[in-house]
């Protein structure tokens, strides 16, 4: 047993004499999953997934798969016995089985974390204590609180507490009418109403923060999002005025520190057109706006994560080339009649372009099938770059 405390030696990776290989494990098989599992097989440790899909990301390149509900007594046990330390690729882990496994072993980030960032009432309520400005909001778990919702919050965006992503769980209302009938729509399940805000822009910041409490951070991502989903991400200097940038870096530190968090964590944020900077949510693992760091950064966020979880040193990253990630959606398959694929090579042709895949069989409208990383000497020559990737793909200029 190797608990998380600030004492705990780190795991090293690679192969000890008595021919055993120190194995980390990740619950959840998806992309972020396998780009974990890479980092960690790069720097030489082994690797366990926990995932049900016989087909998923992560399990396809691990060393283990372990092939279970995540609730499942039988599976967490298994990855517990093979694993000295474990992390997470999604918010919706149960938290319990996250708990459970650190009855036995390191687990990072922990079950307290993972269960604020799954719950937007609670993250929400967070952020209020870390004193970072979000937008305005009610919880509404009654129809007491229903009724009882300001006049100031609407319009504004019904979003489930629980179980939303990519813009899922969400229905925009204009009046009252309309904000009770989203939420018997949605079932009358707790759901957090927010004021519908003027977005200038929307970024984000990863910082990783280790069982010592030192913390690191990467620049500030710009995002643009597109039918609720990420659609690309842009990280040079200038990207954002500097001292909203600055701002940012230091909401997301804060954030971290108040959950006294070990991990990698995302906090992604809005710029609103009155130049205000309000935080959005969180994701308590390594995100997709992050993905540019694979290539553009001398450490990159998977690394930080398998970092953090061994209880490694963590150093300040620093970007060496501006960079441009476009995510590639299953959208873009079949663009150029059916069973086509995007021309790869094409776009490899390009410089500084650095092709992302993720092994998924199936192509299908909205799916994240893997992204593309374009960097560049300087920001006009990466966007020129980008641009022109963009128009092969089949992706709208932005
Ligand atoms: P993901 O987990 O994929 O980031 P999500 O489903 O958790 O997405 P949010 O991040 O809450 O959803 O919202 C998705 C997008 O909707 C935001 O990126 C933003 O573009 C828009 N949006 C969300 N909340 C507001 C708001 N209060 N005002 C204006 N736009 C908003
Ligand atoms: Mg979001």
């Amino acid at each position: 047993m190797n608990a998380l405390t600030p004492t705990a030696p780190p795991l090293l990776p690679g192969t000890a004499p008595d021919g055993k290989t120190m194995t980390l494990g990740v619950m959840g098989g998806g992309q972020l999953g396998r780009m974990f599992v890479h980092a960690a097989q790069a720097m030489g440790y082994a690797t366990a997934v926990l995932d049900p899909d016989p087909a998923s990301p992560a399990g396809l390149v691990s060393h283990h798969h372990i092939q279970t509900g995540y609730t499942d007594a039988a599976g967490l046990a298994q990855l517990a016995a093979c694993c000295a330390a474990i992390t997470t690729e999604f918010e919706n882990v149960p938290a319990d089985a996250l708990r459970t496994l650190a009855t036995q072993r390191r687990v990072a980030p922990g079950a307290a974390a993972v269960a604020i960032a799954q719950d937007r009432a609670l993250e929400k309520a967070h952020f209020v204590r870390c004193g970072v400005a979000c937008a305005p909001y009610a919880v509404i778990d009654t129809a007491a609180a229903l009724a009882q919702v300001g006049e100031d919050l609407l319009p504004g965006i019904l979003k489930t507490a629980r179980m939303g992503y990519d813009g899922k769980g969400q229905v925009r209302v204009q009046d009252r009418a309309a904000l009770a009938a989203a939420w018997t729509a949605l079932g009358h399940v707790p759901c957090v109403l927010e004021k519908m805000l003027s977005l200038a822009l929307e970024c984000s910041v990863i910082v990783a923060r280790g069982t010592d409490g030192s913390m690191v951070n990467f620049p500030v991502q710009r995002n643009l999002h597109r039918e609720g989903i990420l659609a690309v991400t842009e990280v040079f200097e200038g990207n954002l005025p500097a001292a909203l940038a600055a701002q940012a870096v230091a909401g997301a530190r804060a954030v971290a520190q108040g959950l006294d968090y070990v991990g990698v964590l995302c906090v992604e944020f809005f710029v609103l057109s009155d130049g205000r900077l309000v935080v959005n949510e969180i994701a308590p693992r390594p995100h997709n706006s992050g993905h540019y760091t694979q290539n553009a950064c001398d450490v990159s966020q998977f690394d930080l994560q398998v970092r953090t979880l061994a209880g490694l040193p963590l150093t300040q990253p620093r970007q060496h080339s501006p960079a441009t990630m476009l995510n590639l959606l299953g959208d873009l398959w079949g663009l150029h009649g059916t069973d086509s694929v995007p021309d790869w090579a094409a776009v490899l042709a390009l410089p500084g372009t650095h092709l992302h895949l993720y092994g998924k069989q199936q192509a299908r409208p909205g799916r994240k099938m893997g992204h593309l990383n374009v960097t560049g000497a300087t920001p006009d020559q990466l966007r020129a770059t980008a641009l022109r990737a963009a128009e092969i793909l089949g992706i709208a200029a932005f």
